[in-house]
């Protein structure tokens, strides 16, 4: 086991920013939010071209604005009850949708945040076709808030925007997109600077998760949270991580994303002890020396016109293959960068050649080019010679900046924990006005009552819970449970005892396999409970209940309870019974009381399962045995 770095003195600052859709309709027209199972079967696809106009280009960032110069074709992909003409750009946007509205009003306030008196829609652009308007709306809610647990960190903002579109897949010079997913309403938290241990601050991430939960009226599953890091250390420089699915993961990320950054540095001194001077590399066409022999990938390039190119960077043996993380060398950093521009391997003297076997074929090269051992030879292979030349000009760039350390850029979180580099850290989007949706005013009594809907603080949520008579490990479980509101509604709204109402939605839900509770809302839950409150059906059979209405929501409970023949058998049925069997096993009831015992309850439960509580029938049992 290695040492963990000291974070505190490696001045390691964090940032975060949290993505939750939200499980209301869509923000901009009455769509359900509900994403299909099946992308590919749409109603209808769509095409457009869209080409940012010369001014919006001009404020743009040059890596965004060269990704819009490129001319491409989007294809929108519709489908049924989840897009309409808003969706497609046809139609201007509806008002703002009420619930999810209140919803981020709710979470700005459980974050501590300053309400704004006034909410403005803004614009801000998209080059990517992800929006069909070429923009993404977005309000600010609130600023100036805090949280104090676990570590005291400040939040900056809450944000309700739009989801983007979908991607379904890409080939050249065309992007395809599924609408069901644009327009979902998203609540963007932005923390202030977090100072403390990988592991900390993702204890910190988890308990904001944890909170956003608490209003019960946020989508889970994959995808549904996702979360942006930035990161730095001393003598580091800032890189931002996007697309981290799974807070769990984010102390391993954080902890990677050290070590690779102390690793660039290592690389840097490196290069300063060889005193390589300045780098300056000429892109050369080494074809002639893979025209005979050479793996399948450059023997391709070269059939169609292209070849096998690349440069020598003296004095970088090593360098190129030093691990920055496990199976992740300098040279990986390379590779990266060239897949984002269409080029999808790059070798180098570092790697081992003797998986392409083109080991003669570099000995050939470095005699003829007179090269020391010391030296690094850096190939592609390409059909186009323009493009390799593009590819590797970039990759000259990132050669350059392992003299510095650290490049400041943004990556993308992928498996492994593991990063990959995404393109240099862009400028802030461009906001403007959104004209066609007027400022949202959110007057005092309307604050005041955001702040009565507001959901206490998980640890004040488990108090409640455990003064109760909840147990505290089930309490814990149901602040986990997406249906914590559900419980705390019907503890309040019910007499059924609090620990079946928890056990209900954080056991019996999940035993339920094959069953999609989804569409059951809080009224039905209710509605069940009501009648379990009424003694309409055993305890034992709530799981049975819910199974059938989740598949019939539109059937009454009495109905189900009538039809699937589930009443409840009167203790007084459940008496003669045990007394009929205490005298069919007479014999053994006087030899072998604890026996009897576990025969009986067993034929009891066989002969009326679903249809009485086991703890009823154990405790008449004990009461007759006893007689
Ligand atoms: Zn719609």
């Amino acid at each position: 086991m290695t040492e963990k770095p000291q974070y505190e003195e490696l001045e390691l600052k964090a940032g975060l920013e949290f993505h939750q859709r939200l499980d209301t309709d869509k923000l901009f027209c009455s769509c359900s939010s509900h994403m299909t199972e099946e992308p590919e079967k749409s109603i209808q696809k769509i095409s457009r071209y869209i080409r940012p106009t010369e001014s919006e280009l001009g404020k743009m960032d040059p890596a965004a604005a060269k990704e819009a110069i490129k001319q491409k074709q989007f294809i929108y992909s519709l489908y049924k009850d989840s897009t309409c003409l808003v969706e497609t750009d046809s139609e201007p946007p509806h008002p703002i949708d009420k619930e999810a509205f209140e919803l981020a009003l709710i979470i700005a306030k459980m974050l501590n945040c300053d309400i704004f008196d006034e909410i403005n829609v803004m614009r801000k652009t998209v080059v990517d076709g992800s929006n069909t308007t070429g923009f993404q709306r977005t309000a600010m809610i609130g600023d100036n808030g805090h949280i104090e647990k676990p570590l005291e960190i400040d939040i900056e903002g809450v944000f309700l925007e739009e989801e983007s579109a979908g991607i379904l897949g890409e080939t050249k010079g065309k992007k395809e997109y599924r609408l069901d997913r644009l327009g979902i309403p998203l609540v963007e938290i932005a923390t202030g600077i977090i100072k403390g241990t990988p592991e900390e601050i993702k204890e910190t991430a988890l308990r904001i998760g944890t909170m956003l939960r608490t209003t019960g009226k946020v989508k889970r599953g994959l995808g549904t949270i996702r979360q942006d890091l930035n990161l730095s250390i001393k003598q580091g420089n800032r890189v931002e991580i996007k697309g981290i699915q799974e807070i769990d993961e984010l102390e391993e990320i954080i902890e990677n994303e050290v070590k690779r950054q102390l690793n660039l540095l290592e690389i840097k001194e490196e290069i300063n002890e060889r005193d390589i001077g300045k780098i300056d590399l000429s892109i050369q066409d080494f074809t002639k020396y893979f025209e005979e022999d050479a793996p399948g990938f450059m023997k391709k390039a070269i059939s169609k016109g292209g070849g096998v190119y690349g440069y020598v960077v003296p004095k970088f043996k090593g360098i190129l293959g030093k691990e920055l993380l496990t199976d992740h060398r300098f040279g990986t950093e390379l590779a990266h960068i060239a897949e984002t521009l269409g080029i999808p391997g790059v070798i180098h003297t570092d790697e081992d050649l003797g998986k392409y076997s083109i080991e003669e074929n570099i000995e050939e090269i470095k005699e003829d080019k007179d090269l020391s051992q010391e030296d690094s030879i850096i190939l592609i292979a390409s059909e186009d010679p323009e493009k390799a030349k593009e590819v590797l000009k970039e990759l000259e760039k990132r050669i350059k900046k392992a003299k510095e350390g650290v490049p400041p850029e943004t990556r993308k979180s992928i498996e492994e924990a593991k990063t990959k580099y995404l393109r240099p850290l862009g400028s802030e989007r461009r906001m403007y006005p959104e004209t066609d949706i007027p400022t949202i005013k959110v007057n005092e009594e309307e604050k005041k009552d955001i702040e009565e809907k507001t959901p206490p603080k998980p640890e004040k949520i488990t108090e409640e819970l455990e003064e109760k008579g909840i147990s505290s490990e089930l309490s814990k479980q149901s602040l986990k449970s997406p249906h914590i509101n559900n419980i705390r509604k019907i503890i309040k709204e019910t007499e059924v005892d609090p620990t079946t109402i928890a056990t209900t939605f954080t056991n019996t839900l999940k035993e339920l396999e094959d069953v999609n509770t989804e569409e059951l809302t809080p009224e039905n839950y209710k509605e069940i409970f009501k009648s379990l409150e009424k003694g309409k059906f055993p305890k034992d059979a709530v799981g049975e209940i819910i199974k059938i209405k989740s598949k019939d929501p539109e059937r009454s409970i009495d109905q189900i309870i009538e039809e699937e023949d589930l009443e409840k058998i009167s203790e007084q049925e459940i008496e003669d019974k045990i007394e009929e069997k205490i005298n069919e096993n007479q014999e053994l009831v006087e030899e072998n009381p604890h026996r009897a015992f576990k025969v009986i309850m067993g034929q009891m439960m066989k002969e009326y399962q679903g249809k009485v509580d086991g703890e009823t029938v154990s405790r008449l049992l004990e009461e007759k045995m006893d007689k």
